[in-house]
């Protein structure tokens, strides 16, 4: 049967009447990639079905939290099960004791964790305490980290590297955006430059510790080390932002894959299990600022729900079995080298990354990516968006964006990735004809 979205198509007209650009989150709409969205109906495992009933082999998981694979049963059943003692409370309950007892335990930088509803709730408390705690208002973050839609972080760097940060959306005040400093990534001399010159009113460097959102670009760990030690020198609060690497590159997520300590953390994605959820955390002392301990303010009527912490913490405890993440380490690995094969057969020039389970697809002459502008400017968008739809066509659902990062999860077989790499010889062979 051929490919038809003649479903997807109709719902899409339709979704644009009620909800703008007919989607609740922009990335969502293919506007990176052209053409119509697809509307999902279900998913399982690896795969995802469309609302016309075609099948993909799925390889954004929701944007990162399903490592177990789609409707994993023991997502499922802990929901279930604590579905029926009731939906919300507004009132402690004893299994979210459970989940900051393991948050703290698989993340030893943790001594503290409180529970919010998104990866944007997270970063965005998580800076007010960095800013309470030190006295300082000024942040640092860099080009190409996406750390959700708070209005300090819709910035970009302006003219100069230390001149007034830009709002990079209508709606942020000039002078929320002023106190945002945006440096390269990987670049250790723009973060001395900066210290240098402001160090004492800078609360805190927020920063992707694997970058996810400029596809991904794992860091250099001198660079990582270096941010480390000079944070401390200057009494500046470090927040990884793992909403996407947590759980996600290893089990205590990129702070032990590159064996750097930050202040705080970030979680996200994985944490939830595939329901809203995000979390902030790390030093007692720092975390001692928090409300009701503490002066800086910060609280959510959902927050620590308990239908959320079930499927969370089922997951945290799915996570650990012996070899997993080897074993998505391995399946990662197999999918790019046959990726690789095939660019090379067919004469295109490619590049990938990765780290643990996160993976980045380049069609690029690079050998290596490490800025935002190796992936904007040296980076061919055209050629990805024609292999994701060719990609598409053939049962394989990669991110709609050639700036976001691609999933493993644990549901994928070798099979699936032999038939993934199979389809991109196929798509590749056509970019060339
Ligand atoms: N931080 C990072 C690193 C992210 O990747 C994201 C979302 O993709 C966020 C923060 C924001 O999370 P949410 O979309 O749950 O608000």
């Amino acid at each position: 049967m051929s490919y038809s979205i003649t479903q997807s198509e109709a719902l899409f007209a339709q979704a644009q009447k009620h909800i703008p650009g007919g989607v609740n989150s922009p990335v969502r709409a293919f506007k990176g990639v052209g053409g119509t969205p697809i509307f999902f109906d279900h998913a399982k495992g690896a795969y995802v079905f469309d609302a016309d009933g075609n099948r993909y082999i799925d390889y954004v998981g929701s944007w990162g939290p399903m490592i177990l694979g789609h409707s994993a049963d023991e997502i499922l059943d802990a929901v279930r099960a604590r579905m029926d003692k009731g939906l919300s409370f507004g009132a402690p309950t004893s299994i979210e004791i459970d989940m900051a007892e393991e948050v703290c335990k698989l993340l030893p930088s943790m001594d503290m964790v409180r529970m919010v509803n998104s990866g944007t709730e997270a970063t965005m408390s998580a800076i007010r305490l960095a800013r309470g705690f030190t006295g300082r208002d000024k942040l640092v973050k860099f080009e190409g980290c996406y750390h959700g839609h708070a209005d300090s972080l819709l910035v970009k760097a302006g003219s100069g590297m230390l001149t007034l940060g830009v709002p990079t959306s209508p709606g942020v005040p000039a002078a929320v955006a002023a106190n945002t400093i945006t440096l390269d990534y990987n670049n250790l001399d723009s973060v001395k430059e900066c210290f240098a010159q402001m160090a004492d009113e800078i609360a805190c460097v927020i920063i992707e510790p694997v970058a996810g959102n400029m596809n991904c670009i794992p860091p250099s760990k001198s660079f990582l080390q270096g941010l480390r030690e000079l944070c401390t020198v200057h009494g500046i609060v470090l927040i990884f932002d793992e909403v996407m690497s947590g759980f996600r590159v290893a089990l205590g997520g990129a702070q032990s894959y590159y064996d750097i300590i930050p202040d705080m953390t970030c979680l996200g994605k994985v944490i939830g299990g595939g329901l809203p959820v995000g979390a902030f955390g790390g030093k007692r002392e720092i975390m001692e600022y928090l409300a009701p301990l503490g002066p800086v303010y910060q609280a959510g009527t959902l927050s620590g729900n308990p239908l959320a912490m079930a499927a969370g913490l089922a997951m945290l405890r799915a996570i650990q079995k012996p070899g997993f993440y080897d074993q998505l380490t391995a399946r990662v690995q197999q999918m790019l080298n046959g990726f690789k094969a095939a660019a090379d057969k067919h004469g295109i020039p490619f590049t990938h990354t990765s780290a643990g389970s996160m993976f980045g697809l380049f069609f690029t002459e690079l050998n290596e990516i490490n800025t935002f502008r190796d992936v904007a400017d040296h980076c061919d968008g055209t050629r990805f968006n024609a292999f994701f739809h060719g990609m598409l066509k053939e049962g394989v659902y990669l991110a709609p964006s050639s700036f976001e990062a691609g999933f493993m999860s644990i549901a994928h077989t070798e099979q699936d990735i032999d038939a993934t790499i199979a389809a991109a010889d196929r798509v590749m062979a056509q970019l060339v004809a």
